[in-house]
């Protein structure tokens, strides 16, 4: 159940009334914002003279879900903003990891260039096997940060673990939280306590309750700059690297009020199917798209089956304009 209770409620009475009913409290618009779990269906009678409004629902799904705040949330990252009513989708760009300070430089120029805001690059990779390459960690982190504070970009790159979210959190504009990693309590409770904005990746073996229900975390610890990301899911298809589930997208549109990016990229796992599924991708109307470009991605360390090329991250930028037009968005 989420409660907003009355404006003249004083902070102190409204801790304590969230004690006494085992709730979150969050400061909202203005508002103080108790959410307990669903299975609290009425509010307990001492307290109705102090609520003004309240929901119940059937399931955990209740800050993400449509039936509390229809209208679908704004996130502000740097000085664009997704979601709301803006009806843009920020094509996101980059390589899968950062590597060295020429590549990452050659992936900001590519931004700057094309008149874009957001590089992304792993910097903590969470690789399958302990023998690949794993990323630059904190070395990498601060050649993003040069990137950022040299170009005026915004930069997101993931979290592997809870060891090096707070140095995440402060060097770049956006947290992402990886398809592994979005159980991992420590993280999302720490992103609870940022306002920077957090993209949760969906595993690739996670329900559509279970992912919003991880956006839950972060947002009932009082960030509400949360970005969902469908990235695929395994199924018994070996063809492809995972199943980009747009079924999951149009669910998301429909019953929760968080902004959606879409992640072909790594859903596809091969260069060439990448351009098709992205014009797929929005004419779906989405909030933004974020896709692996390497300068050669031949050699990339991470993911090179999967990364564009310069020029074939510039022509995809063209191609999706008149799609995005076509659903009355823009591309950003
Ligand atoms: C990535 O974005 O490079 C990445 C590792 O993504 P995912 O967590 O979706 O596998
Ligand atoms: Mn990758």
């Amino acid at each position: 159940m989420i409660l907003h209770l009355k404006n003249n409620v004083a902070h102190d009475r409204a801790e304590e009334i969230a004690a006494s009913i085992n709730a979150f409290l969050i400061h909202s618009e203005g508002k103080h914002v108790l959410i307990s779990g669903a299975a609290m269906k009425e509010v307990p009678g001492d307290i109705h003279s102090e609520v003004d409004e309240f929901w119940v629902f059937d399931n955990d799904i209740q800050l993400a879900s449509k039936k509390y705040r229809s209208e679908k949330r704004e996130v502000k990252i740097g000085n664009v903003t997704i979601g709301g009513t803006n009806n843009s989708t920020l094509l996101i760009g980059g390589p899968c990891s950062v590597e060295s300070e020429a590549q990452i430089r050659e992936g900001a120029e590519l931004i700057v260039d094309m008149g874009l805001t957001t590089l992304r690059g792993g910097c903590y990779k969470p690789r399958t096997s302990p023998y690949s390459f794993q990323g630059m960690g904190y070395e990498g982190l601060m050649l993003l940060k040069k990137m950022r504070e040299e170009y005026g970009l915004n930069v997101i790159t993931e979290v592997r673990d809870a060891t090096h979210v707070h140095d995440v959190i402060e060097h770049s504009d956006v947290i992402q939280i990886g398809a592994k990693a979005m159980y991992d309590q420590g993280i999302l409770r720490a992103c609870a306590k940022t306002n920077k904005p957090v993209l949760i990746k969906r595993g690739f073996g996670t329900t559509l309750k279970e992912f919003v229900q991880a956006a839950e975390f972060v947002l009932s610890g009082g960030n509400e700059n949360v970005i969902l990301c469908e990235r695929g899911l395994r199924t018994f298809e070996t063809n492809t690297r995972f199943t980009l589930d747009l079924c999951g997208v149009a669910w998301l549109q429909e019953h929760t009020n968080l902004p959606i990016v879409l992640d072909p990229s790594h859903a596809m796992g091969y260069a060439y199917g990448v351009p098709v599924l992205s014009r797929a991708c929005v004419a779906m109307g989405i909030d933004g798209l974020l896709i692996e470009a390497h300068r050669n991605p031949k050699v990339a360390k991470s993911d090179a089956s999967q990364q564009l090329t310069h020029d074939e991250f510039r022509a995809l930028l063209e191609s999706l304009k008149p799609v995005a037009n076509a659903v009355g968005y823009k591309m950003i």
